[in-house]
This record gives structure tokens, sequence and C-alpha cells, in this order.
């Protein structure tokens, strides 16, 4: 079973006298940022000279630096900008001022898992990574509870590192719903299947083919979108609330019977897992982390803007924004501060 805390089991004065960087201003950044000046805690935002989320940050009543004035600054160094970027930042920018006693932070570990990112030994390496979008990091603490955590340690020189991790989860609102031990290796390779095998890349997947099926069969888009698409969240609710078992209740037994018989004819079980497990070999063995370097790196992203517009133009998206405009619950009007 893996180790869990709450926040009785956290010490938040571990952050005392402590000054805490936060680099970066996107999802993770602002939330992380305000979730910790609330808790009373010392804390500056750091940026690119120029960056549009300064003035953000500041009405925000942040303090904002530059990226190597923040690392500079802090004792501890959250940094919370794109992955693909961490390293290149990292070492022009904050490397020179990591020295030693302080804790450099990370929400994913991938920049450490792949060795892009190597601290130096004195000092402490964390990770605080909430189980969740960074808007609701925020949304979810303003309101009194938290989003679950993950926390590791991969360097421990100062041998309080666990305490001031478990402390800066106190601050963001994760230990009010739980904090889950592991380390940097599982989280980046669990993180990453989990996005690319069933949330991310498995659903999205699983929708289109569902909304192509349809409207290709003569169906009205926007009856397909109810079906596949708009419905998802729904039942994910339910399942997020009680399990399957929850869902299960909650639809019809024709629901329940056509799931058993249907489910297993759109993945076959054998072929399924098989596949699966060849995108986890990738994650393992540094397969996906080099593609997706050598994607930044290399190629100039055009493999991931091509993507990216074509299914911008995709009919269950354009279908979806139509709908989404007309109805009263629609229109997540939180999630547009994410980019700069
Ligand atoms: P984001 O894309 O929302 O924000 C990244 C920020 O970094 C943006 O403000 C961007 O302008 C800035 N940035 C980009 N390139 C930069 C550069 N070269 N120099 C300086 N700033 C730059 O990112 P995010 O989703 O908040 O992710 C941050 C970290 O949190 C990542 O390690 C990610 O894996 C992790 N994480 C994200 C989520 C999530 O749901 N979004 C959940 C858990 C962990
Ligand atoms: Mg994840
Ligand atoms: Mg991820
Ligand atoms: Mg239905
Ligand atoms: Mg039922
Ligand atoms: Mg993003």
């Amino acid at each position: 079973m893996a180790k869990m805390y709450y926040e009785k089991d956290c010490d938040i004065s571990y952050l005392d006298g402590k000054k805490i960087a936060i680099i970066g201003y996107g999802s993770q950044g602002h939330a992380h940022a305000l979730n910790l000046k609330d808790s009373g805690c010392d804390v500056c935002v750091g940026l690119r000279q120029g960056s549009k989320n300064w003035a953000n940050a500041e009405k925000a009543g942040l303090q904002v630096k530059t990226i190597e004035e923040a690392a500079q600054w802090g004792d501890i160094v959250m940094i919370l900008i794109n992955d693909e970027v961490q390293a290149d930042v990292y070492k022009k920018s904050i490397a020179p001022y990591m020295t030693e006693g302080k804790a450099l932070a990370f929400a994913h570990g991938f920049n450490i898992r792949y060795q892009q990112i190597v601290p130096p030994k004195g000092v402490d390496v964390f990770m605080a990574a909430p189980k969740g979008p960074g808007h609701t990091v925020r949304s979810t603490y303003v309101n009194g509870k938290g989003v679950p955590c993950l926390v590791a340690v991969e360097q421990n020189a100062t041998g309080d590192a666990y305490k001031i991790a478990l402390a800066y989860i106190v601050g963001i609102g994760g230990a009010r719903a739980g904090v889950m031990e592991t380390t940097f290796h599982d989280e980046t390779e669990t993180d990453l299947f989990g996005e690319q095998a069933v949330l991310c890349g498995g659903v999205v997947e699983l929708m289109k083919c569902g909304f192509e099926t349809l409207v290709e069969a003569g169906y009205e888009p926007e009856n397909a979108y109810f079906e596949c698409i708009h419905e998802m969240k729904l039942i994910i609710d339910l399942i997020n609330k009680g399990g399957v078992a929850a869902m299960n209740y909650s639809i019809s037994d024709t629901a329940e019977f056509g799931e058993y018989v249907s489910g297993p004819r759109v993945l076959p079980y054998e072929e399924t897992k098989k596949n699966m497990k060849a995108v986890l070999n990738d994650i393992q063995d540094g397969t996906f982390a080099g593609r997706w370097i050598a994607e930044n790196k290399s190629f100039g992203r055009t493999f991931f803007n091509s993507k990216r517009a074509q299914l911008a133009k995709h009919q269950m998206e354009i279908v979806g924004e139509e709908l989404r405009r007309n109805m009263i619950w629609g229109g997540d009007k939180d999630l547009d501060t994410a980019s700069n």
C-alpha cells in the first residue's frame, strides 16, 4: 500500500522564514502562487521580462521578479513552466543560483527522470504534484478543499526535504485531500502513461471514433456530440464519486447490459492491453521522452502543430463550440488565463 499523508501529518511551519519562488504563471503556477500567498507564505513569481502574465500576477497581489532574480531570492524554487523548456531555462537562469541548502521543486518528474536537469548535490529536490489541473487546484482551495497530491523526494540534502515538501503541499491545499508518497521515477512513468493511454490519448480517440461513426451513419452531428462527448463528463463524475458501481446504479439496466456486451467489442481486451504495454515500454525505455525532446529541439514542433491544427478543424470541435456557446452551463471562463 502506498503511504498516505493528511494535514495532521504535515507541519506548515517548515516553510517559516523560507522564501518561495514560483517560476511560471500558467495553469499550475498561478494556483501554487496564489494558494501559498493565501496560506501566509512569502511568495514571488518569476517570469520572463516582458511576459504578459507580469501584470496579471501583480494584479492578483503577487510580487513578480525576473526568473533569475526569483531563483536567486527563493529558498524554494518551484519550476512550473512547460516541461519541454525547463532544461534550457534551468541551465541559463536558475542553476547559477541553486546554492547549498536550497530546494528545487517540480510538479512533474520528466526532467529529473530523463536527466534533462541534473541538480547540484547540496540542494533538496522534491516534487509536489497535484493530481488535477491548476485551475482546479485554485478553485478547490478557495472553496476550503484541495486536490490530492503526490509527494516525492529525489535528493534529501538538508535532511528535511520530506517535511518541507509536505509543508508546501499544505500551503497549496493538497494535504486537505490527501498526499500519496511516490518517487520521481514512478510519478513520471505513470503520469505519462495515464495521459497517453487513457485520459487524453485514449479518451479523445474514443470520443472521436464514436462521433464519426454516428455522423457517417447519417445522424445529426449535434446529437453525436451530446451522446459521445458531452455526456462523458456526466458519466465520469459518477465514477469519480462512487466507482463504476455508482455509474451502473445511475444508468439504466439497458445501458449496463450494453456496457457488458459492446465495451469489449470496441476495445478488444488482449489487443488493447498489448498496445498499452507497448506505450508503457516506450515511456520506460526513454523512447517517448527522446521523441518529445527531438520534436522540440530538432523538428520545430511540425508534427505537434499540424496535429493541433487538424484537431481544431474536426467537426466535433466545431459543433461542440457552437453547442457550448448556447448552453447556460457552458464556457469555463476560468480556463482563459493559462498562457502568455
Ligand atoms: P502551462 O502551459 O499552463 O504554463 C506554463 C507557463 O510557462 C506559461 O505561463 C508559459 O508562458 C511559461 N513559459 C513557457 N515557456 C517559457 C520559457 N521559455 N521561459 C519562461 N516561461 C515560459 O503549464 P502547466 O500545465 O501549469 O505545467 C507546469 C508544470 O506542472 C509542468 O511540469 C507540468 O507537467 C506540471 N503539471 C501540470 C498539470 C496540469 O494539469 N496542467 C498537472 C500536474 C502537473
Ligand atoms: Mg497527470
Ligand atoms: Mg502530465
Ligand atoms: Mg444516453
Ligand atoms: Mg442502473
Ligand atoms: Mg497546456
